[in-house]
């Protein structure tokens, strides 16, 4: 089984494309030995990923892809975006970031948004991006415990429920994630 790696530190990602990309061998970054922080220092999503993907092909010579996601939140002027890891502070968690659009969002009726994934693959000392969309609205609160981020307060257009209500399985059908990772997937598949 031919071998890449996923550039990623976040087991729930890891878990998620594991299951998606069944014909490769996914290494991930322990896989590899490798345990430093990469800081996400660019100004775009594209430009994060394509950071991370270049440190791991620049030091192991492997085949490898990273992915950076934002949250696009319309009434917010695309904020928390590219910042939505660290929207409420350096050392913040899901819960303070939640918590922190909720606030922002009170009394706010237009609560559009969008996930936005773009994948960063470096492949042959080729690089190539994948993008994948999800729009819908940001809930008045916290609803589910499934998932991880900013799930529980996400509600895909065309569901009546949040990320969080679903199970990795389902979340994995049509995420924003899972359409980028197709689209890596077709690519891969057509090489052979
Ligand atoms: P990154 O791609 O790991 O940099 O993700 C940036 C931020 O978006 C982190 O705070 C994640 O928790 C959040 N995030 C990424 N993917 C998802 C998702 O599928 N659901 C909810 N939040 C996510």
């Amino acid at each position: 089984m031919k071998e890449i790696c996923f550039v990623t530190g976040n087991r729930n990602k890891l878990t998620e494309v594991k299951k998606l990309l069944s014909n490769y061998k996914v290494l991930s970054l322990s896989d590899i030995n490798f345990f430093q922080d990469i800081p996400e220092t660019e100004k775009t999503l594209q430009g994060n990923a394509f950071l991370k993907a270049k440190a791991i092909h620049k030091k192991y010579k492997l085949n490898c892809f990273s992915d950076d996601t934002g949250l696009f939140i319309k009434a917010l002027d695309g904020k928390p975006g590219v910042k939505s890891a660290r929207f409420a502070g350096e050392n913040c968690n899901s819960e303070d970031n939640i918590n922190l659009v909720l606030k922002k969002l009170k009394d706010i009726k237009n609560r559009e948004a969008y996930f936005l994934t773009v994948i960063c693959l470096i492949f042959e000392n080729r690089k190539y991006f994948f993008e994948g969309k999800v729009s819908g609205q940001i809930t008045n609160e916290k609803i589910g415990d499934q998932g991880f981020g900013y799930d529980p307060i996400f509600k895909p257009y065309g569901y009546d429920k949040t990320y969080s209500e679903f199970t990795i399985k389902e979340k994995n059908i049509f995420s924003h994630r899972a359409l980028a990772v197709n689209k890596l997937i077709n690519f891969l598949t057509n090489l052979k």
